[in-house]
């Protein structure tokens, strides 16, 4: 089974201001579709050639002798996920039933935000901040380079990519600007409930 790089769910330019056309170039068109061509590379003639995405993480994750399979393959996931939780206009306070378990988790949605933008802030050098649930309890948690959720047995519900080419043809070094648009103004919350269930 071949994996193939999927298409964005908005246009190239519908993020703008907050994530131009020029890093989603690069961004999908790029970054993307090299882990997603390093996978298929990787796994060709193996044992995990058949197997999807998902298992293949799980199959790879911990193992030093596969470790360029594990991190192309969690990069594969992470990012197609990442596409998914943002959309145009999204952001600020969520509705539905993520707004009650935010609320119940952290007091406030203002709360849950100042965590979860320290989060990304916090995550030295490259890697993702995450909204995961942990036994069916929320969680905020940040992962290094390709780490992913899915490797821990945690259900990831919502992604933001803190690599440096995720924000810096927009932003240069300010990562915490890039966080805040992402909070206020790219999350797709209808998403993250489609996550809970
Ligand atoms: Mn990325």
């Amino acid at each position: 089974m071949t994996i193939k790089l999927p298409e964005l769910p908005y246009m190239k330019d519908a993020l703008s201001p907050h994530i131009s056309a020029n890093t989603l170039e690069f961004h999908h068109g790029k970054h993307h579709r090299t882990y997603i061509d390093n996978t298929n590379k990787l796994i060709a003639g193996t044992d995990l050639a058949n197997e999807t995405l998902e298992m293949i993480i799980k199959k790879t994750a911990g193992d030093a002798a596969k470790a360029g399979i594990f991190n192309n393959a969690a990069q594969v996931w992470n990012h197609s996920f990442y596409w998914q939780c943002m959309k145009p206009k999204g952001g600020g306070k969520p509705t539905g039933a993520i707004a009650d378990k935010i609320k119940d988790a952290w007091g406030s949605f203002e709360k849950f935000a100042e965590e979860f933008k320290n989060a990304g802030v916090t995550q030295f050098g490259s890697g993702w901040a995450w909204l995961v649930l942990e036994n069916n309890s929320l969680k905020i948690m940040k992962t290094a380079n390709a780490d992913t959720p899915l490797a821990h047995g945690l259900k990831p519900l919502l992604t933001v990519d803190v690599w440096e080419h995720a924000y810096y043809l927009d932003y240069q070094n300010r990562r915490p600007d890039y966080l805040t648009a992402f909070i206020e103004n790219l999350i797709n919350w209808q998403f993250v409930n489609t996550n809970l269930r």
